[in-house]
C-alpha cells in the first residue's frame, strides 16, 4: 500500500538535514495518537521529506545516506526523530531502511532498480525475519520458486508493500528473497498483543504457495548473516531507541515543570541523571554509526562496537525508565497517558535478539583485540 504521493528528496545531504530540523520544529508539536493506530501521519510526514528513498545510492535517486559519515550522521538524526515522534514509526522506519541497506550491498544493479522503483511508488518495504511455525522454506524450480511456511513478527504487516524474508534451501542455506505482499487473507495476530508496540502492526504472514521468480533472490546464499553488515545493521535500531529516550527526557521535565517540582533538589538529581543516561546513549550511537561505515577496520571490530553501543544504549534506556517512574510517581502509571506508553514502547522495543551473546561476544573480541584508537 503506497503510504503517499510518490516523493523523493530533491537536493543533497546537508539540505536533507535542514529539512529534518525544520520537521524537528514543526512536528514537536503532534499529538500522540491512540498506540492501537499504525502511525500513518507521521509515515506520511517523513515519506513526503523523502526519508523512504534517501538510504538508495545516488544512482537510484537516493541520497546514499550510507556510504559517507556525513550521511550516516543525517541517518542517525533520521532515526532519532521516528523513534522520538513514534517508536512504532522508528521501528518500521528502520525496517524499511534496513531492506534498502541489504538490496544495495547485495543486490545486482537490476534488483536495486527494482526496489528504487518500489519506492519511488512510496512503497514500505518490510524485513522480516523472524520465523513463526512452520519457518519459511523455499523449493527452487528452473526460474522460480515456492514458498512455504510463516514469519512470525512481521512489522507493519498490513502496510508494507514488499518484504525481503530469509528462506532456508532444500540445502539448508539461508537466502533473502525479496517478495511482494499485502494478502489479506495471508496475514495473521502474530505473536499475541504486546504490552508494548502496538502501533507497529506486528503480524505474522503466511507465505505458503506464494510463488515468485528466482530473480527475487538477493544475493548468495549466507549473505544475510554476513557479518560486519548482520550485527553492524543493528546501530540503526539503537538510534531509533534514543529517539525513544529523547521523547521520555522530555516528558519527564515538560511534567515536572508543569506541576512546579523541577526546581526540586532531589529531582534535579534524577534530570541531571536522566540527561547523564540520554547523552551517554547518543555518544555511543554516534560512535557505533562511525564504527559502521569505517570500512578500514576489521569486521570482528565494528561488529563489537555496535555489539557494545547496542548494550550500552539498551543499558540507558532501562535505567532511565525507573527514573521517570520515580520522578513522575503514580502518574507514571496512568493508562494511556503520553509518558505511560512510550515507556511500554520503550521497554518492549528494546527486546532484540540474543543480548547476552551480543554483551559477550564483544567482550570476547577486545579481551583479543586493542580498542581502536581512531575514536570518532
Ligand atoms: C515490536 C516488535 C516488532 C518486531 N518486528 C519484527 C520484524 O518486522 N521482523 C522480524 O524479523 N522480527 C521482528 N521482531 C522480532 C525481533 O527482531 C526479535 O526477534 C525479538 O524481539 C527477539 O527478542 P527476544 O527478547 O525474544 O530475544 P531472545 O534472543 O530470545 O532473547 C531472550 C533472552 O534469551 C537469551 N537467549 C537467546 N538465545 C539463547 C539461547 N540459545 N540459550 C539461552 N538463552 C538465550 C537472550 O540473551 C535473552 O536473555 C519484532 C519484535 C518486536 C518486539
Amino acid at each position: 500500500m503506497p503510504v503517499s504521493p510518490a516523493l523523493s528528496f530533491q537536493g543533497g545531504i546537508s539540505q536533507f538535514c535542514a529539512a529534518l530540523r525544520l520537521a524537528e520544529k514543526q512536528w514537536n508539536q503532534v499529538a500522540v495518537d491512540s498506540e492501537e493506530d499504525f502511525p500513518f501521519p507521521e509515515l506520511r510526514k517523513f515519506a513526503q521529506i523523502g526519508a523512504l528513498s534517501v538510504t538508495l545510492s545516488v544512482a537510484n535517486g537516493g541520497l546514499g545516506l550510507h556510504d559517507s559519515r556525513a550521511g550516516m550522521v543525517a541517518l542517525a538524526d533520521l532515526l532519532r526523530l521516528a523513534g522520538r515522534l513514534n517508536l512504532a514509526l522508528g521501528r518500521c522506519l528502520e525496517g524499511h531502511i534496513n531492506v534498502v541497506r541489504l538490496v544495495s550491498l547485495y543486490g545486482s544493479a537490476q534488483q536495486r532498480a527494482v526496489l528504487a522503483e518500489y519506492l519511488q511508488h512510496s512503497t514500505l518495504a518490510g524485513i522480516w525475519v523472524t520465523d513463526g511455525t512452520p519457518p519459511v522454506a523455499l523449493v527452487q524450480n528452473v526460474n522460480e520458486i515456492r514458498l512455504t511456511g510463516q514469519k512470525g513478527f512481521a512489522s507493519a504487516v498490513r502496510v508494507v508493500g514488499v518484504a525481503l524474508i530469509t528462506a532456508r534451501t532444500e540445502q539448508g542455506d539461508t537466502v533473502m528473497v525479496l517478495v511482494p505482499v499485502g494478502e489479506k487473507t495471508r496475514m495473521g495476530p502474530g505473536p499475541g498483543h504486546l504490552t508494548g508496540m502496538s502501533g507497529s502492526g506486528t503480524g505474522s504472514y503466511d507465505f505458503t504457495g506464494v510463488v515468485v521468480p528466482s530473480t527475487n533472490i538477493i544475493g548468495k546464499p549466507g549473505d544475510y548473516l554476513r557479518q560486519p553488515e548482520f550485527s553492524a545493521g543493528a546501530w540503526r535500531g539503537s538510534a531509533v531507541a534514543l529517539g525513544g529516550m529523547d521523547h521520555l527526557v522530555h516528558l519527564l521535565l515538560e511534567e515536572l515543570r508543569g506541576r512546579d517540582r523541577a526546581s526540586n533538589p532531589h529531582q534535579q538529581v534524577r534530570i541531571g541523571e536522566a540527561l547523564i543516561l540520554r547523552e551517554t546513549a547518543s555518544m555511543w550511537v554516534r560512535r557505533a554509526a562511525m564504527a559502521a561505515c569505517n570500512s578500514h577496520a576489521e569486521a570482528g571490530e565494528t561488529v563489537a562496537i555496535v555489539n557494545l553501543a547496542r548494550i550500552a544504549v539498551e543499558q540507558a534506556a532501562l535505567a532511565l525508565i525507573p527514573l521517570v517512574q520515580r520522578g513522575l510517581g503514580v502518574m507514571a502509571f496512568v493508562r494511556g497517558r503520553p509518558v505511560e506508553r512510550v515507556m511500554r514502547d520503550l521497554a518492549t522495543y528494546l527486546r532484540q535478539p540474543a543480548p547476552d551473546e551480543t554483551l559477550t561476544d564483544a567482550a570476547g573480541w577486545f579481551t583479543e583485540n586493542e580498542w581502536p584508537e581512531d575514536v570518532t
